[in-house]
């Protein structure tokens, strides 16, 4: 088999993307993920999608991600599943694990296209059987068809927050309450109103501050907070509940960004430490490309745009395609990104882009 010139760790949907654009304009593209099947995030969204024609509006995360594996694999994209990339040493040499043999690859471009982790919140009791992230919770009601629990308190009202909340209903479970630390709800309106619609309430300046249970979780009790995040004594209640799901945020998984020393900047907002990279998604390490969550944690139509954009960097590196012919198609992504980076949640998003994009034009000013 001939060696790949571009190797894309991670296939959700910025990785999807990323190679379907490489391999369209004739680069040899291999694709690894350490799960079973590709996708991503996407598998696990069994809702529909809203927003533009370009980015499957009105269908549903894992119809989604059907569509872009089918994509990739007529373009004869590499697909390595169950493989997992530990390390990258020598700027190109990608240390892969197959759960059998590990395997160096070289390729001459990489897209770390890796995703993001949660945020863990400790609190008495947190290890508890019962306590579980919002991603392990959507992984087993939406993949492996297992109800982790039939009373929840959710931890967190952002999209993640209310969206695993109305999953889990569909599911059957009861949802009893959802607590968000914040004076206001994190999420968008639309995911907090089918929630509240189906009687769940969301308790806002209230937080978990136990949960309790001899073998496993039996009890959480929550409490309300003041202005200045400090417990109001005499508002504690305790809840019945068996399942106690944690959705506080998410991080860029950005370890092999480190290994490779990429330069890295802090944007609380995207989600902590950035790996810093340009608007063409090159890092401070020349041909290493970041694209999705790993570059800031976003949505998946962001993702998806991001992973076109340096798809189509990485094969204009390789000479597959000119350069006024990539700025062309990469300002067609950049249009769209910004249509997601407007309005409340957006224009925080962009700004932190910004600082990312001025943070890489500093560092890298004497060294390009
Ligand atoms: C718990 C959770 C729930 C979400 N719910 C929604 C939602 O309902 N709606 C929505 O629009 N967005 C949701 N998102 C956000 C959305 O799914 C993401 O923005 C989008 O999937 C990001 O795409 P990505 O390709 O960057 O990362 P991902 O979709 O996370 O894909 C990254 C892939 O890389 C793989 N990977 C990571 N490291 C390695 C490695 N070292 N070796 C091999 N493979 C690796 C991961 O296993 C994964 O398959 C959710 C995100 C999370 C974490």
């Amino acid at each position: 088999m001939k060696e790949a010139e571009i190797t894309v760790i991670g296939a959700g949907p910025a990785g999807l993307s990323a190679a379907i654009e490489a391999a369209k304009y004739g680069a040899n593209v291999e694709i690894i993920d350490e799960n079973a099947l590709p996708g991503g995030q996407l598998f696990k969204q069994i809702h529909k999608f809203f927003g533009s024609k370009e980015h499957y509006a009105g269908t549903r995360g894992y119809d989604i991600g059907r569509k872009l594996l089918s994509e990739a694999e007529n373009l004869k994209v590499v697909i390595k599943l169950n493989t997992v990339a530990f390390g990258v040493f020598d700027k190109n040499k990608i240390g892969l694990f197959d759960q059998k043999d590990i395997l160096i690859s070289k390729p001459k471009k990489i897209i770390i296209a890796t995703g993001a982790s949660e945020n863990p919140l400790a609190f008495p009791g947190w290890t508890l059987p019962g306590v579980m992230g919002a991603g392990a919770v959507q992984t087993m009601i939406n993949i492996h068809r297992v109800l982790p629990g039939k009373k929840v308190l959710m931890v967190g009202a952002g999209n993640v927050g209310l969206i695993v909340s109305y999953q889990l209903l569909q599911a059957g479970a009861d949802v009893v309450a959802i607590v968000e630390a914040m004076p206001k709800i994190g999420g968008y309106f639309v995911h907090a109103a089918k929630v509240l619609r189906m009687g769940v309430p969301i308790l806002t300046s209230h937080t978990i501050i136990e949960a309790k249970g001899e073998k496993e979780v039996e009890s959480a009790t929550i409490a309300a907070l003041d202005q200045n995040w400090n417990l109001i004594k005499g508002s504690e209640k305790e809840l019945d509940v068996d399942l106690i799901c944690i959705a506080v945020g998410l991080k860029p998984e950005a370890d092999l960004c480190r290994m490779l020393n990429c330069e890295f900047t802090y944007v609380p907002f995207l989600g902590g430490r950035i790996p810093l990279h340009n608007e063409d998604m090159e890092t401070t390490i020349p041909g290493v490309y970041v694209a999705g969550d790993v570059s800031g944690v976003e949505e998946a139509s962001v993702a998806i745009e991001e992973g076109r954009i340096a798809g189509i960097s990485a094969a204009e590196s390789l000479g597959y395609i000119s350069e006024e012919e990539s700025e062309k198609e990469r300002m067609k992504c950049k249009n769209r990104l910004k249509a997601f980076r407007i309005g409340p949640f957006g224009s925080p998003r962009q700004e932190g882009k910004n600082k990312v994009f001025e943070e890489y034009k500093r560092r890298t000013k004497n060294v390009k």
